[in-house]
């Protein structure tokens, strides 16, 4: 039977049906995007269940938009690669929506341990096939010369990565998805996930019977995991970005520029530009206002590379905050758990969800359609290997 529920998104028809095969809990980048590889590969019955009354509207709604190769582990580049292509993919499809922008990301460093471990990803990710060039300070002032260089040990550049809208492609993903025959519930909330005789998902707006259930909660798929006994270690940190006023006389089209040492980075954002910076002293919290402490922490670093930035007002109307899920080695989980191999969990993406989409939305569809991923080695993603010894970092979260 299918229900057809009343919702404030539009005149879009929003259905929770009492059986589906694949529940789909989240509708932020993930979970549109594991909804969509499911429709693709002919998956029937897939329903994507949110509380809130339209799609995109958590972690997803707050990002800043960069997508980026140039990460330290293997299964990382591997993600992002995939999805970066997927998201170029849908970018054409959707006559622009997806607002993507090859720009480019620069990494900078002026330490030696910096520089480093710099060179130990840049190898890694020129062996994966990742176009990324090492830079002098005169490769660098070529690219941005409104940088400070005075010191620099080394940069990297990928003119490969880039930036999207985030609305852009909760919108693009969405209608893809729905176009394929996607049924979506909103304004409903997942109360518990049952085994039983067959797993069940509890909602606000009644009993959803299924084969498979999909963690794609974001920051409460912790929650979620414990309504069926799965300990997920996943701890959300609240993450804030604030928008200079206008600055002239630098071109619109600028790379996403990470100083490395201090953790600061900076794109265009209109007329101004975007500063973001990830605390690590941050406590857990699920509050997502904008932190004011964030401008003086910003203060304190924003000069060593990016003095230009000094004297710029901040614009306090383009301030917010939002919430990344982290785990403790900075990878997400993918991961099919062997005492619940139907509930799967797709979730701790801290601050990269949206460049790692797509690959997720591939992973959990090969998890679902042959019992194992053939595209990924999900080995570094599962969830047991918080209770081994060895931990794989990654290093490049931003
Ligand atoms: C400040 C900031 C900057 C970021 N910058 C980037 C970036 O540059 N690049 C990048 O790739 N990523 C970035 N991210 C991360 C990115 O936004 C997310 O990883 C990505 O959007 C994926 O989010 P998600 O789908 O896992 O979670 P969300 O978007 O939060 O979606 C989860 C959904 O689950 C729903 N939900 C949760 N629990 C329940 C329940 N019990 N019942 C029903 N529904 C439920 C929520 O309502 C929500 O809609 C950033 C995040 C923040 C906060």
């Amino acid at each position: 039977m299918i229900e057809t529920l009343t919702s404030d998104a539009g005149s879009i028809a929003v259905r929770r049906p009492a059986r589906a095969r694949v529940v789909v809990v989240g509708a932020g980048a993930i979970g549109l995007a594991v909804a969509l590889q499911l429709r693709r590969a002919g998956v029937e019955g897939v329903v994507v269940v949110d509380c809130n009354s339209s799609a995109g509207m958590g972690s997803t709604s707050r990002a800043n938009g960069g997508v980026r190769a140039q990460f330290t582990t293997t299964v990382n580049i591997a993600f992002s690669q995939f999805t970066i292509e997927q998201l170029r993919e849908l970018h054409e499809q959707s006559a622009g929506q997806v607002g993507f922008k090859s720009v480019g990301y620069l990494f900078l460093t002026g330490t030696d341990a910096g520089e480093i471990a710099l060179r130990r990803a840049w190898e890694l990710q020129r062996s994966l096939g990742v176009d990324v060039a090492w830079l002098s300070a005169a490769g660098v002032i070529e690219r941005a010369p409104f940088l400070n260089v005075d010191g620099l040990a080394a940069a990297t550049f990928c003119a490969s990565d880039g930036i999207i809208d985030p609305h852009g492609v909760t919108s693009a993903l969405w209608a893809e998805a729905r176009r394929l025959g996607t049924s979506f519930a909103f304004d409903t909330e997942v109360l518990g996930v049952e085994a039983g005789p067959s797993p069940r998902v509890r909602t606000t707006t009644g009993d959803i019977e299924t084969e498979f259930v999909v963690n794609a909660a974001g920051p409460f798929a912790r929650t979620l995991a414990a309504t069926a006994g799965i300990d997920l270690p996943v701890v959300t940190r609240r993450r804030n970005l604030a928008c200079t006023e206008a600055v002239d006389g630098i071109a619109g089209d600028i790379p996403m520029c990470v100083d490395n040492d201090t953790g600061i980075l900076i794109r265009r954002e209109g007329a101004g530009f975007l500063i973001g910076f990830s605390d690590p002293s941050d406590p857990p919290s699920t509050d997502t206002a904008f932190d004011p402490a964030f401008l003086d922490a910003i203060a304190a670093r924003v000069g060593n590379r990016f003095s230009f930035l000094e004297d710029v007002p901040i614009n306090s109307r383009k301030c917010w905050a939002g919430l990344y899920p982290e785990t403790p080695d900075h990878h997400a989980i993918v991961d099919a758990p062997a005492e619940l191999p139907w509930f799967i969990q797709c979730a701790g993406f801290g601050g990269h969800g949206i460049m790692h989409s797509f690959a997720a939305g591939q992973a959990v569809t090969e998890l679902i359609t042959e019992s194992r991923c053939t595209t990924f080695d999900l080995h570094p993603l599962r969830l047991s290997r918080f209770d081994e010894p060895g931990a794989v970092v990654e290093t490049a979260v931003l």
